[in-house]
């Protein structure tokens, strides 16, 4: 049995967009399913797309997801160079083949020509069709003209009152008059192949068994089929996948300032839920499963679980995937990935930071919005005393500074700091009062944060602040509620 050889062949147009991870994905867990290679191709034939730092991009995407290639630019193989403009010299050749068989002509029409042909198309409003004025010279005068050294293009032959069809695993037979089909230039008048020409050479000359991409190539593919046919190459297998929506009606797209697969890591995304979630926008495992590591992937993967109609981008259901990885980590590597993004919001050094995990972890969304919520702890915000008015509480500044100031010394005479003891200690005080939890609490924990709402109560945030700065804190909270009083 042959080899299954699947590929991604990205053009290096910008960043690594969620559909075109998920195409990657596919096709990865369809060649690792099948114990085949998974090949990295570079189309970069189009230079005038090119982004610099693309191309980098995707290695870092792909990586970063855990997609690693088989063959490709920078790990080699035996069907290489992998990036196409390394392999420019390889195309002429194989048009010229087509040429002596009859299925690609010179063509030496100039511009002029061409768009007053275009004119004339444009007139009558219909899309333009080169109208095979080259495919009608005699060879004696193709071979002067190339002789002369005049400029030409090579363009693909389409048969007249033909079909030209393939069938697609998702979408089934697809066939297309070739009366519609424009005679497509397959090397440019610089010697350069064109996209289309490049992609269908490389499929067959990688020994590519499986093409795998996005939907919008399906109008493509009966043309690109004819060139197959044409050199008498075996056909691969297609199956094209539909796009991920934004919404109903668009395309998800960078261009939208819809985010990018680093743009979703540098958020707080953790990698695994992201490629996770993706995974599942036009695929189906076939039963209510969710949640599966890469390896579990490979392993449920199925063409049959592919679905042909566009699945929609939901924030908020990453968000859930998100929130469910962060929760099955074990507090150890919660503290160590929480670590990097807190670091500009407090001084990691100064806290007890296994703890601050505990107390965040059970709530984490997203990285990204942990930083936010910690500004307190590094500095006693200024705050409007007005705070320690809490109606449902039952707690004004008077009842505030009360509490307080009898606080104090009992915390203060806390032999052991912990947030056990100040619990008990705090819990003692309460009982012997009478009152409520909350009208202690609140008091305690505007006092010690200055913010309405916090990551955590007022035990666990005395606990970490050290009994020097608590005390420093409920003194100046004291000074200032009398100072407004
Ligand atoms: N280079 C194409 C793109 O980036 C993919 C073409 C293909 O997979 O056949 O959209």
């Amino acid at each position: 049995m042959q080899q299954v050889r699947t590929r991604f062949a990205p053009s290096p147009t910008g960043f690594m967009h969620l559909g075109g991870l998920r195409s990657a994905l596919y096709t990865y867990l369809y060649a690792r399913k099948n114990d085949g290679a998974f090949v990295l191709r570079i189309e970069d034939t189009d230079q005038q797309r090119y982004v610099e730092g693309a191309v980098e991009a995707i290695y870092r995407s792909l990586r970063m997801a855990g997609l690693n290639w088989d063959e490709g630019p920078d790990v080699g193989g035996d069907y290489g160079p992998y990036i196409q403009s390394q392999r420019k010299d390889m195309y002429l050749p194989y048009a010229q083949e087509l040429v002596k068989k009859g299925k690609a002509y010179y063509c030496f029409c100039t511009k002029e020509r061409l768009d007053g042909l275009r004119a004339q198309y444009e007139a009558r409003g219909e899309t333009f069709k080169y109208d095979k004025h080259c495919a009608h010279l005699c060879a004696d005068e193709v071979q002067t003209r190339l002789g002369a050294g005049e400029p030409y293009v090579i363009r693909q032959n389409v048969p007249d009152h033909s079909q030209a069809d393939f069938d697609d695993v998702l979408f089934g037979h697809i066939a297309v008059d070739t009366d519609t089909l424009d005679d497509m230039i397959l090397i440019k008048s610089d010697g350069m192949p064109t996209y289309n020409f490049a992609n269908v050479v490389d499929d067959h000359t990688m020994g590519i068994t499986h093409v795998m991409r996005g939907s919008e190539y399906l109008s493509s593919t009966p043309k690109y089929n004819l060139l197959y046919d044409a050199f008498g190459w075996q056909r691969p297998v297609y199956i094209h996948m539909s796009p991920i929506m934004a919404d109903a009606h668009r395309k998800l797209s960078k261009r939208h300032g819809d985010p990018s697969f680093e743009d979703l890591l540098n958020q707080g995304y953790l990698k695994e839920a992201i490629v996770n979630y993706i995974a599942l926008l036009g695929w189906s495992p076939g039963d209510d499963r969710e949640f599966f590591t890469l390896d579990e992937m490979v392993q449920a993967f199925d063409l049959k679980g592919l679905s042909k109609s566009p699945a929609v981008f939901d924030p908020l259901k990453l968000r859930h995937f998100n929130f469910t990885y962060l929760q099955r980590m074990d507090v150890d590597a919660f503290e160590a990935a929480m670590l990097p993004w807190i670091a500009d919001a407090i001084d990691t050094t100064r806290f007890d930071t296994r703890r601050l995990a505990e107390l965040l972890q059970p709530r984490c969304e997203v990285f990204s919005e942990l930083a936010p919520k910690l500004g307190f702890l590094s500095e006693m915000p200024d705050y409007d005393t007005a705070l320690f008015a809490n109606k449902r509480m039952k707690t004004d500044a008077v009842s505030a500074l009360t509490v307080l100031d009898e606080l104090m010394p009992l915390l203060a005479a806390v032999p052991v700091w912990s947030e056990d003891a100040l619990h008990d200690a705090v819990t003692a005080y309460i009982a012997g009062q009478g009152c409520k939890n909350g009208y202690v609490l609140w008091p305690l924990r505007i006092a010690l944060s200055g913010w309405e709402n916090t990551p955590a109560g007022a035990f666990e945030i005395a606990g970490l602040l050290g009994r020097q700065e608590t005390l420093s804190r409920l003194g100046r909270s004291a000074a200032k509620l009398r100072a407004a009083l």
